[in-house]
């Protein structure tokens, strides 16, 4: 079994690129020179040097000994929220925005939601000195004030989507126009392991060295590259495909995808895609999409942002499909519970996102001798005023 894009852009029966005609030169352009780009020495050592001097890398693969004591297990939190920006999503900017300079590109188009996306484009943005063009849904703009005025310091213009329900689809609408319009001088950044083939590659491809990483860190703790289980959360799905990505065809390391149930997988309030969703198209590849019966996207939901997403990445559709990965999902309860249960044990206020993934311990019972690597995709930063309001404090 084969768990990587084909040369079609498939994962088994998951991706592609299912776009309108018009967007076919840009995506084209784009699928004929990454591999290239990327195999490129010169190309290789710019990322490598940026992602040490300025992102921080390698970020620390931390054994958590009182997690550990706790749950009887050995667990290692692989610490991407100590990345400048606060979690995983600059690897993947950073990376594309090299891409988008040896494509010639000057002007950076982006969408966001919650606002992360948009500040880690606007960050390497200003960091290489190009025009950034945020579009994002006049709610989110409303909820997410400080990820806008982040966006605005760092220099970015940050565009209010109006129509539809105003929020991240409608963002992805404007986006894509956008870059229609504009073929020939615009890159448009995606933020995680979703869209048309190239991109969910692309992006894998750029966060796989967190599983790079790993091995060679689990190997100093431990004498052995290879984790029992390698476990992160997923919304579109960046953080676990880079944690997943160099252990695929490791038949004995055991992968988990932690999905948010928000409310509860069957409470109508959810975003748990493994469970709920049926082969659809969303954001141009084909993959697990919650949708009606006459296939309109249902509307997610989950309280932490970056897990609030109706699909998932074509990788993951396949990873699900194909049993090659466990799937969980965790509720909105028991992730803050797991999150604050962080913050006594360890001393690290973790996302909201990566509270999910902290949460299987109390669902699943691991062996004494089992080494369990979970990505710690961000930090609690952002959460600040959720975590108040949810536990009162
Ligand atoms: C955006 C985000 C996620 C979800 O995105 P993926 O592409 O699924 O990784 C998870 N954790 C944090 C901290 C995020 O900011």
């Amino acid at each position: 079994m084969n768990y990587n894009v084909n040369e079609k852009g498939y994962y088994g029966e998951f991706g592609g690129a299912f776009i309108p005609e018009m967007l076919y030169p840009n995506v084209e352009e784009l699928r004929q020179n990454y591999l290239k780009v990327m195999a490129e020495p010169e190309f290789q050592k710019e990322f490598n040097q940026l992602l040490k001097d300025y992102v921080g890398r390698p970020s620390p693969l931390y054994f958590a000994k009182r997690l550990s004591e706790k749950y009887n297990t050995k667990i290692y939190l692989k610490r991407e929220d100590l990345n400048h920006t606060g979690a995983h999503k600059i690897n993947n900017t950073i990376g594309q925005i090299l891409m988008a300079k040896r494509l010639g590109k000057t002007r950076i188009i982006a969408e966001t939601g919650a606002g992360q996306h948009g500040v880690a484009t606007a960050t390497v943005c200003a960091l290489m000195g190009l025009e950034c063009i945020v579009y994002m849904g006049e709610i989110d703009i409303a909820r997410q004030a400080p990820n806008v005025a982040r966006m605005k310091m760092l220099g970015a213009k940050v565009v209010p989507a109006r129509s539809g329900s105003r929020t991240l689809k409608d963002a992805t609408n404007e986006a894509i126009r956008d870059w229609i319009n504009n073929p020939v001088n615009t890159h448009y950044i995606i933020g995680s392991a979703i869209g048309p083939h190239p991109y969910p590659d692309m992006v894998t491809r750029f966060q796989a060295v967190i599983s790079e990483e790993i091995k060679w860190q689990l190997k100093a703790h431990e004498g052995r590259e290879n984790p029992d289980y390698v476990v992160a959360c997923i919304g579109g799905g960046s953080n676990a495909a880079g944690t997943y990505y160099h252990y695929l065809h490791e038949k004995d390391v055991k992968i988990i995808a932690v999905e948010a149930a928000g409310l509860g997988v069957d409470s109508g309030e959810s975003a748990a895609t493994s469970v709920l969703g049926k082969e659809g198209i969303i954001h141009g590849c084909k993959t697990l999409l919650m949708q009606t019966s006459d296939g309109q996207i249902t509307e997610p939901y989950s309280i932490s942002a970056g897990l609030d997403y109706p699909g998932v990445g074509p990788m993951h559709a396949h990873l699900c499909k194909t049993g090659r990965a466990e799937f969980m999902a965790i509720t909105d309860d028991d992730a803050m519970k797991a999150g604050l249960e962080l913050c006594k044990l360890e001393g690290i206020i973790p996302a909201i996102e990566s509270s999910h993934a902290l949460a299987i311990f109390e669902q699943k019972t691991f062996k004494p001798n089992d080494v369990v690597v979970v990505s710690l995709s961000g930090r609690g930063d952002k959460d600040l005023e959720n975590y108040i309001d949810y536990f009162k404090i």
